[in-house]
């Protein structure tokens, strides 16, 4: 495997209206393996979204270094949102293809695509309705859709599925997991759900605060598909939680 993200002595500094410097990340290091399944877990407010906007290009002031794998930019990525952030004044279609416009039109190829992640997602049937016709789970579906799209390389998630029902979160788990098995992409997740990480990672880096740093990484090594009742989860749930309340 190669690395087709290396962040190297990463840091971001935030002011405050006062002018007054918070570190809100420092020294992160971090290699993400190509193809592998990346979950950046830690509490609320330690920087974990911070960093992923930093490590998709959605934020590009930053200290420290960070480099692509050779031929990969950030046209090669793609970001699904704890809000689901859909344009409420476009059809699930439109959402769902909103990578692809080129002159505000969807091309047959285009419509193509989108009618079969639809499908594949759930959403056969749906496609003219409107955001606020669906439930967050359905939202949340159109939001991995449009992520999907584009064909990326590397799929950057931030609690994706937080805001949605324990059943809703677990059948999404579910499905994503599918998804990066036949997409063969990289994918890059923040949680704060320890059972989440330690279903879907292939990795898991510990995000302490104040400042943002990561403390380990650990591997996680559980045979797939996992069950969430068995010993060996259960260790892994308990390791993990020993170094986020450290
Ligand atoms: P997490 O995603 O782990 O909850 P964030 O990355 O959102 O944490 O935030 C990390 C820290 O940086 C928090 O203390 C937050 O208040 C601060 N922060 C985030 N964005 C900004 C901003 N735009 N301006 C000032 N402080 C910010
Ligand atoms: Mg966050």
């Amino acid at each position: 495997m190669s690395s087709i993200i290396i962040e190297q002595n990463i840091g971001k500094t935030f002011r405050n209206f006062r002018g007054k410097k918070f570190h809100a990340l420092e020294k992160v290091n971090l290699e993400i393996e190509e193809g592998e399944f990346f979950v950046l877990l830690g509490p609320s407010g330690c920087g974990k979204s911070t960093l992923l906007r930093i490590m998709s290009g959605l934020d590009s002031s930053f200290i420290g270094s960070q480099t692509y794998k050779a031929g990969v930019d950030k046209k090669d990525f793609s970001f699904v949102f704890q809000q689901f952030a859909l344009l409420p004044w476009l059809t699930v279609e439109e959402n769902a293809g909103l990578g692809l416009f080129a002159d505000h039109t969807l091309t047959a190829e285009d419509k193509k695509t989108v009618s079969g992640l639809l499908k594949t997602l759930g959403l056969e049937g749906f496609s003219h309705q409107y955001p606020r016709e669906l439930s967050g789970g359905m939202k949340q579906r159109v939001g991995i859709a449009r992520a999907l799209a584009v064909k990326p390389k590397v799929m950057f998630l931030d609690e994706p599925f937080s805001a949605l029902d324990s059943f809703t979160a677990t059948a999404l788990r579910k499905e994503l997991l599918v998804l990066w098995n036949e997409y063969k992409m990289t994918v890059v997740m923040v949680t704060h759900n320890i059972e989440e990480a330690v279903q879907l990672a292939d990795r898991i880096a510990v995000m302490t605060s104040r400042p943002g740093t990561i403390d380990a990484i650990l591997q996680n090594t559980l045979p797939r598909p996992r069950d969430p009742r068995s010993p060996e989860f259960f260790a892994m749930v308990d390791k993990l939680t020993a170094l986020v309340t450290k």
